[in-house]
Parts: C-alpha cells; sequence; structure tokens
C-alpha cells in the first residue's frame, strides 16, 4: 500500500457537501491549475506554491502537504453518509490533473476502500495522464468552458484544443458518468449560440449523462483583495435566473440532454 504514503498539496478540505456529485461528499481541493480564468471563486487554488491570503484582516497560509493517507482518514469518518446518499469523495482544484500521482492516489484508495468517487476538472493534461485515473473514477464532472480557441485563450489564458479532444477521448474510453459543466460567465460564454455550441458538441460524446450549467457567482472576490490581486470581474453582474432559464431551454433544445441549473 505505498501509495498511501504519496504526498500532494491541498489548500482546503470540505465535508458535507451537497454539490459536484451524488449525495453527500467530502470535497478535496487540490492546489495549482494551468489556467487563470478571469471569473475564478478560487484564486488561492492556482498557484502550486504554499501562499499567504488576508482573511478578515488576518494572515492564513494557504497550502498544506499531505499523505493520501492522511486525506482518506478524513474522508473516511462520514463513510455512513456516503452509503445513505451514494455520496463519496470528489476531487476538485484547481486542477486535479496537476498532481496526477497524487489525485490517481487518492481516487484508488478511495475505490479500495468502497467509496464513491467523482473528479471535477477540464482535461487539460496528457491524455495517457487521464487514462491512468479513469479506472478509479466513477463519475467525470468536466469543464466545457467554450468552444471557441481564441476565445478561450483570452479568457482564461489557453486554448481549449487539448481539453475538447481530450472530452471525446474520455468519452470513447468507455466512461459511462460524464457530466458536462459549463460556468456561464457574462461577456465569455453567455451568449444563447455559445451555449448551443456547448451543448451540441456534448451530445455527440458517448456517455454524457448530463449537463450543469454553473451561473457567474462573485463569491471569491474578496480573496483576490487578500491576495493583493486585481479582481477583473468587478463590474460583471450575474445572470439572473430568468435568462439562466433561458440558455438552459436552449441547451436542451440542441442537445436533448438532461441539463440543470447549478451543480
Ligand atoms: S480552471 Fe478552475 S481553478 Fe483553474 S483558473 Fe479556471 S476556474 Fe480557477
Amino acid at each position: 500500500m505505498d501509495y498511501m504514503k504519496t504526498k500532494g498539496r491541498i489548500f482546503d478540505i470540505q465535508r458535507f457537501s451537497i454539490h459536484d456529485g451524488k449525495g453527500i461528499r467530502t470535497i478535496v481541493f487540490l492546489k495549482g491549475c494551468v489556467l487563470r480564468c478571469r471569473w475564478c471563486c478560487n484564486p488561492e487554488s492556482q498557484e502550486y506554491d504554499i501562499q499567504t491570503m488576508m482573511v478578515q484582516g488576518k494572515p492564513k497560509i494557504i497550502g498544506e502537504d499531505i499523505t493520501v493517507r492522511e486525506v482518506m482518514e478524513t474522508v473516511e469518518k462520514d463513510r455512513p453518509y456516503y452509503r445513505r446518499s451514494g455520496g463519496g469523495l470528489t476531487l476538485s482544484g484547481g486542477e486535479s490533473l496537476c498532481q496526477p500521482d497524487f489525485a490517481r492516489a487518492l481516487l484508488r484508495a478511495a475505490k479500495e476502500m468502497g467509496i464513491n468517487t467523482a473528479m471535477e476538472s477540464m482535461g487539460c493534461a496528457p491524455y495517457e495522464v487521464i487514462e491512468s485515473i479513469l479506472p478509479h473514477l466513477d463519475q467525470y464532472l468536466m469543464d466545457i468552458k467554450h468552444m471557441n480557441p481564441e476565445k478561450h485563450k483570452e479568457f482564461t489564458g489557453r486554448s481549449n484544443e487539448l481539453m475538447i479532444e481530450n472530452a471525446k477521448k474520455i468519452a470513447d474510453s468507455g466512461m459511462t458518468n460524464l457530466v458536462i459543466r459549463v460556468p456561464v460567465i457574462p461577456g465569455f460564454n453567455d451568449r444563447t449560440d455559445e451555449i448551443e455550441a456547448i451543448a451540441k458538441y456534448a451530445s455527440q460524446l458517448r456517455g454524457v449523462t448530463k449537463m450543469h450549467l454553473l451561473p457567474y457567482h462573485r463569491l471569491g472576490q474578496d480573496k483576490y483583495d487578500g491576495l493583493g490581486r486585481e479582481y477583473l470581474m468587478r463590474d460583471v453582474l450575474p445572470p439572473s435566473m430568468e435568462y439562466m432559464k433561458k440558455l438552459k431551454a436552449a441547451a436542451v433544445r440542441v442537445s436533448g440532454l438532461d441539463c440543470q441549473i447549478g451543480g
């Protein structure tokens, strides 16, 4: 059980979450991301380095090196809740694939303990890395942010080609529980035709069980101040529920997929 000693870097563990997968879940947030999305609500996730962030006027160290065994000791505590609700462990971030050995070992440990696994990820890694993780994963919550490579690059710092290609490969791998998640960001991807383009692509992927439309929110704004960074979305308002319903109807119309607002 050497993989239980694998070390990785996290910045949070949230217990009793009812988002990001089925049932009651423990979410482990891994540090490090290759994108720099302008709307990111977890800016403290982006750098792999351990950082100091001001929280309510006090410095807080963000980032902790921890073994798989130590994480699983926390995850195991809620096993009765997972059993009753169909929940389990979800990896989030950041981008879990930036720490592939750690992510793989965590998912493997959970599966061997009989705990359901999910991973929230935009699939920005060589496909071989993803392929090595899939056998330990029950549900892949995959972000697709935009179908246009230039616009994707303008707002996230990277083009989307690798991620779009990986979505197809993941679908073709036989993964039977693939959820396509779209953060709906005003001025970036909130036009009907932009959401329709993602929905059409999602409908062509085998194994897609659902689409989630995640409305932009500003809950991460204070964290930018705490890190001494500028929040570039200060003037952007979250979409109304009425508008989200319109986008959802458009996504369903072109894809026939089951689609929900929120995660
Ligand atoms: S992919 Fe997610 S964690 Fe990474 S910068 Fe974008 S929103 Fe933040």
